[in-house]
């Protein structure tokens, strides 16, 4: 049996994921389980699939875990630490689908015992790229991107010479105001943000659809995992979501990546890989989709996408302060402190005043230093909030 954690369990992609775990009994032992703030759904999960180990992220749930876990064999522990030992626990394949650079440390934690971490995170890739990657050529860890366009492209990619590749294209649903009057979208709630036209996610990353922050950090990803160049990344607004991202070749060929918006597809790609296993997924029926359409995306609309462009030429710490300040601005923007267009300044204005003085390209990033970013740029988003509402 193949021995498996899960990081994030109880969220989207961890349900998704224990879906396919389900649907595939004898082949998979879990080991470990990490939530939040859920710890009922994280303890029955833990029980009715056998785990080692359940964790919450939070120390005052530990009472409320062991008692949810009462009269089971299942371990349990709380805090940040745990997750991360959670996380290193001889596992083969880590599920990484904690959200936000929480992420971070137990993804590496994974990778640093050599096992397979298939990523949903995007923000460990943003935050800290190199180091990452460095960490998995260290150990001998793989890294499969479950992000659906980063697996998309991936799989676009089998069998190919990646010298051959001209341009990729990431596809971006345009999220919840794609059609609402730009005027509007200062007085967009974070409820109706949360709504996504195709995708069934969770709060954050739904609000970043709309904003579009998502596919500013996953341009970031694209280039981090793939070692793409920033001007070989395109964005362009696909409302139907049923193409996941292209690429392009030298020879004018484009591969293109099309299935129905279902996580479980990317996610059980990086269960099975290299093999193809059969998945729930509905089949597309093209006659009855009729029509793909596309169109770029407007730059006043989504001005996130010119940021990630700015953190990708800065490169050093310009992405763990860009996404540490993204954070705080949308945890700003669900409290009501800001409104919807509010985020891109704040971040911008937290960029203009961090990333000058955060050292240069030749500056490799380590985890500390990633950890000081993130952590400075957490404090002046707050002040730059505090400067706005004045
Ligand atoms: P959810 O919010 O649905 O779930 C997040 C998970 O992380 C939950 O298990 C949550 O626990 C846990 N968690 C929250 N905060 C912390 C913390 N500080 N420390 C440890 N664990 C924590 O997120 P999604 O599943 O939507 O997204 C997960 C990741 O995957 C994100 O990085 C996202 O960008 C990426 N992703 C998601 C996709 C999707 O379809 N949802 C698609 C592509 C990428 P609890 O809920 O118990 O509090
Ligand atoms: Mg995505």
């Amino acid at each position: 049996m193949k021995r498996i954690s899960i990081l994030g369990a109880t969220g989207s992609v961890g349900q998704n994921t224990i879906d396919l775990v389900r649907r595939d009994p004898g082949t998979f032992q879990v080991v470990a389980l990490t939530g939040g703030q859920n710890v009922a759904r994280l303890a029955s999960d833990a029980i009715s699939l056998g785990a080692e180990l359940a964790v919450t992220a939070h120390e005052d749930r530990l009472e409320d875990l062991r008692a949810a876990l009462e009269g089971s064999d299942v371990e349990a522990a709380a805090g940040r630490e745990a997750v991360i030992e959670a996380a290193a626990r001889p596992a083969q394949w880590v599920m990484s689908a904690i959200v936000g650079a929480a992420g971070l440390r137990p993804g590496l934690a994974a990778i640093e015992q050599g096992a397979t971490l298939a990523l949903a995170n995007k923000e460990t890739l943003v935050a800290a790229g190199p180091l990452v990657m460095g960490a998995a050529r260290k150990h001998g860890a793989r890294i499969l991107p479950v992000d659906s366009e980063h697996s998309a492209i991936f799989q676009a990619l089998r069998g190919e010479d990646s010298a051959a590749v001209s341009r990729v294209i990431l596809t971006a649903s345009g999220g919840a105001f794609r059609d609402w009057p730009l005027e509007d979208l200062a007085a967009a709630t974070p409820d109706e943000a949360a709504t996504h036209p195709n995708w069934d996610m969770g709060q954050r990353i739904t609000i970043d659809s709309a904003s579009m922050f998502n596919k500013a950090l996953e341009m970031i990803e694209a280039r981090e995992f793939f070692g793409f160049q920033p001007e070989q990344i395109e964005v362009v607004i696909h409302p139907e979501s049923l193409v996941h991202a292209l690429v392009g070749f030298c020879d004018g060929a484009m591969m293109a990546h099309v299935g129905p918006p279902d996580m479980r597809h990317a996610v059980g790609h990086a269960m099975y890989w290299p093999e193809r296993h059969a998945l729930p997924i509905d089949q597309l029926d093209l006659a009855a989709v009729a029509q793909l359409s596309f169109r770029a995306p407007d730059m006043r609309r989504y001005p996130a996408l010119r940021l990630a462009r700015e953190v990708m030429a800065a490169r050093g710490l310009a992405g763990a302060i860009f996404n540490a300040a993204k954070e705080r601005a949308l945890d700003h923007f669900i409290a009501g402190h800001i409104g919807f267009c509010d985020m891109s300044p704040v971040v911008e204005e937290v960029l203009n005043r961090l990333v000058p003085e955060s050292g240069g390209t030749s500056d490799r990033p380590t985890l500390e230093t990633v950890l000081e970013a993130d952590h400075l740029a957490r404090q002046c988003a707050d002040a730059v909030v505090t400067d706005r509402n004045g």
